[in-house]
């Protein structure tokens, strides 16, 4: 951590409000310039032919890609979609858009910069790696929880680690924050979405790294998933809730980091290909020891919303495979130092993580 406070970036400009997508045009309208800039749209395939896609205020010179969200982020998936574009661009574009979940957030946040680097993303994996900045780039959610819409990091699979592009030139210049675009995300889907920022929040406040400015954000983020998730509210109230739970969430994330929970559902993420929300459930179920108060409340919210967590998922792992996820996970120094203190590796030990991988 050392000393010196560190120095973050915002998302400079924020539009929150039901309806608040057809703002769009107008974002984008001085970003054009004399209206030959080009925006490029990245945009979950989910939405193929629905009326969303009808909304998107694209123009002729325009690249809209439809994207599949059903795989998270790879860093040649990313090198693959800044080369195309490069390619089918005279120009730099004058903006990224990306609308979806995590997924096209993350993605749209990494060819943004891709766009104006050179090399492979996967080079820029890690923590202040970025050296040029990134074209503006606009996130549009429309699935809350991961706060990747506040975030300075985009997480991306690479050959050697699932790990973020960790930068100032991440965050986005603008996000659209729309609570109507989150109707019609299936419901284990909002419910383990929703559980990435609760877990977020539990990780946040009682790592080691918390201070003032990271506990006020997590601790509203908290109070904002309690009432999402077992209070009784309309849906209007959850959906705007949960976006701003979201965004609270991942400012709370800053100044600190997540925790255990994190770091063992990259391990399992990267052997298993699980859903960064779903992963994060798997494994929290089975922390109680750490997270007391966080596990208990989170069975509260299973039963409420009768979710059922697949079991025993890593039933058919090899050896090996468990040996990747606990190197993966435990790996990654700074989640456990958080969780734990600095003696985190007197603690936990690698046999602990293949018992939790295990009972999976
Ligand atoms: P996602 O973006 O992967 O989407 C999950 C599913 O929901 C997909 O099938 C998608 O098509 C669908 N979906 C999204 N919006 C929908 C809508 N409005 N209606 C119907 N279906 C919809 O899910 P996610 O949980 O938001 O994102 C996970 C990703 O976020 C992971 O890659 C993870 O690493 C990343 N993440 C990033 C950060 C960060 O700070 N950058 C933080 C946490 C997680
Ligand atoms: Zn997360």
């Amino acid at each position: 951590q050392g000393s010196k406070p560190r120095n973050f970036p915002m998302v400079s400009r924020v539009v929150f409000g039901s309806g608040s997508f057809d703002q769009l045009d107008e974002i984008l309208e001085p970003l054009r310039g004399d209206a030959e800039g080009i925006v490029v749209f990245l945009m979950d395939d989910v939405f193929e032919d629905t009326h969303l896609h009808g909304r998107i205020p694209s123009m002729e010179q325009d690249l809209l890609i439809l994207i599949s969200a059903k795989e998270e982020p790879k860093t040649e998936q990313v090198d693959a979609l800044a080369a195309h574009i490069t390619r089918n661009a005279s120009d730099l574009p004058v903006a990224v858009v990306g609308i979806g979940g995590g997924t096209l957030l993350d993605l749209a946040k990494a060819v943004a910069i891709m766009v104006n680097n050179t090399g492979s993303s996967a080079e820029y994996q890690g923590w202040d790696l970025v050296n040029t900045p990134a074209v503006y780039h606009i996130g549009v959610p429309t699935l809350s929880g991961t706060g990747a819409e506040v975030s300075r990091t985009t997480v991306l699979m690479g050959p050697e680690r699932k790990l973020g592009i960790n930068s100032d030139y991440t965050p986005f210049d603008q996000v659209i924050l729309d609570p109507d675009l989150t109707i019609g995300v299936p419901r284990d889907q909002w419910f383990f979405t929703g559980m990435d920022c609760y877990i977020h929040c539990v990780e946040s406040l009682n790592g080691s790294y918390i201070n003032a400015f990271s506990q006020s954000y997590g601790e509203m983020a908290l109070a904002l998933c309690k009432e999402v998730f077992l209070e009784d509210l309309s849906p209007e109230e959850s959906r705007e809730k949960l976006m701003m739970a979201s965004w609270h969430g991942g400012m709370s994330i800053a100044y600190s980091q997540v925790g255990i929970a994190h770091a063992l559902s990259y391990g399992l993420a990267y052997v298993m290909g699980t859903p960064h929300g779903l992963g994060n459930c798997l494994v929290f179920q089975h922390l109680e020891a750490f997270y007391p108060e966080g596990v208990r409340l989170f069975r509260q919210m299973l039963r409420k919303h009768h979710i059922e967590l697949p079991l025993k998922i890593t039933r058919s792992c090899s050896q090996s495979d468990f040996e990747t996820m606990i190197e993966v996970s435990y790996g990654m120094e700074p989640l456990w130092e958080n969780a734990l203190g600095p003696d985190w590796k007197s603690i936990i030990s690698r046999d602990q993580l293949l018992e939790i991988f295990q009972k999976i």
